[in-house]
């Protein structure tokens, strides 16, 4: 049997792998972002990623600069954290992040912001007094709004293949950013050749062991496909270990993100560039990840199970049903526990981008107003679970007397 390398374990390289989940998320019409999560574990080192094929990767590639970047840019609603958005949330994140690398850092470093969006985090440094500040995006329309501001050097460019000098800078920072690569160690490879000796990498990732905490919405942390490692602090470590780096702190925070409801469970960690280099020999703690991935998937399991039982219902009737929130959540729901296997009347979304771009099975996406005129008997679900109460706002503004489902 001949085993495709793209399956092998990112970190160490073993193609002993377990699939501990696979799960249809769902797809817009024309989306090429992939459908199917298969959630792995490295029966090597325990590190939990996402296996894609050759053609998912493609298509990832594709999602992000044509349907990823244009809806964050064009959404909205401006109090989530969003790449390149600026409000509490967003400066909460980066106040954490700052706080713990702040004691190793002078006004005079050279820094590297991977994945810098539009320059966010740049600007929330500057305003701290840091004068020589770079950065790197893949995506030219971030990159292009971050070379905007005037004070940075912005370049576009992978984190995999960073488009600079040997040993220039004194940190590099990867926020939310590891989680998104296909080879995380190919990154610290290169953060390594451009930083100076004993120089600093800063990274913030979701914590994986933290993921059935602060409960928001089944498998959310699995939905969000762009994310296709999930890390926890000892697998940071055996990463950075085995490519020179060693542990200098970390911290851990709970972070607002598009709402107070969706919270991310945050891990900030910084390693020093040192000569040293440890072979990613795992030990025992790096299997405690993947008990609680297994946790963590039979608890949500059960919430979907239970979001079919609803669902159900709603088929069995046949009466109208409207959908208000076309995102990541709607698109589980109606592929994995059959929403759309319903009498769908509309499907409403408040971003006009949405409005104007997609469709979910041949259906357009349309405004609220639609609910002017519901059908006697209809039922609406909520699908934008972050923004719930200002729906029901919404809804009660416009006289909407159907059934409201909130999971
Ligand atoms: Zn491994």
């Amino acid at each position: 049997m001949t085993i495709d390398k793209l399956n092998r374990c990112p970190i160490c390289q073993v193609d002993q792998v377990e699939v501990l989940l696979s799960l249809d998320c769902g797809n817009l019409d024309n989306s090429t972002l992939y459908p199917t999560i298969k959630i792995s574990a490295c029966a090597n080192c325990g590190h939990i990623y996402n296996q894609l094929s050759a053609t998912e990767i493609a298509g990832l590639e594709k999602y992000y600069s044509e349907e990823y970047a244009p809806t964050n840019i064009g959404a909205t609603d401006k109090t989530g954290d969003r790449p390149g958005s600026d409000n509490k949330n967003t400066s909460g994140r980066y106040s954490q992040l700052y706080n713990l690398v702040a004691q190793y850092i002078n006004n005079d470093y050279r820094v590297l912001d991977v994945g810098c969006a539009m320059g966010g985090f740049l600007d929330f440094l500057q305003l701290r007094g840091l004068k020589n500040l770079s950065g790197v995006d893949p995506i030219a329309a971030y990159a292009e709004k971050a070379k905007a501001r005037g004070s940075y050097d912005i370049k576009v460019g992978v984190a995999e293949a960073i488009p600079f000098g040997d040993k220039i800078f004194d940190l590099v920072v990867m926020d939310q950013v590891v989680e998104h690569l296909l080879s995380p160690t190919q990154a610290f490879k290169e953060a390594k050749r451009v930083l100076a000796d004993g120089g600093l990498l800063c990274l913030g990732v979701p914590d994986a062991s933290r993921y059935d905490q602060n409960y928001f919405f089944d498998f959310f942390w699995f939905l969000m496909r762009e994310h296709i490692q999930h890390f926890d602090l000892e697998h940071l470590k055996l990463l950075a270990g085995q490519e020179g780096f060693t542990l200098v702190g970390f911290s851990r925070s709970d972070t607002p993100m598009m709402s107070d409801k969706m919270i991310l469970p945050n891990l900030n960690v910084v390693f020093r560039s040192t000569n040293a280099k440890v072979p990613a020999d795992a030990a025992d703690d790096c299997f405690k990840l993947k008990e609680l991935m297994v946790h963590y998937i039979a608890n949500d399991s059960a919430r979907l199970n239970h979001k079919r039982k609803i669902i159900g219902d709603l088929i069995a009737s046949q009466q109208p049903v409207y959908v208000w929130g076309i995102g990541r959540e709607f698109l589980y729901l109606y592929e994995s526990a059959g929403l759309k296997a319903c009498n769908i009347a509309g499907l409403i979304d408040a971003n006009p981008y949405k409005q104007q771009t997609y469709s979910v099975g041949g259906r357009k996406i349309v405004a609220a107003g639609v609910l002017g005129q519901a059908e006697v008997g209809s039922a609406l679900v909520i699908g934008a679970v972050a923004h719930s109460e200002a729906v029901k706002r919404q809804l009660s503004e416009i006289g909407y007397s159907g059934q409201i489902i909130e999971f």
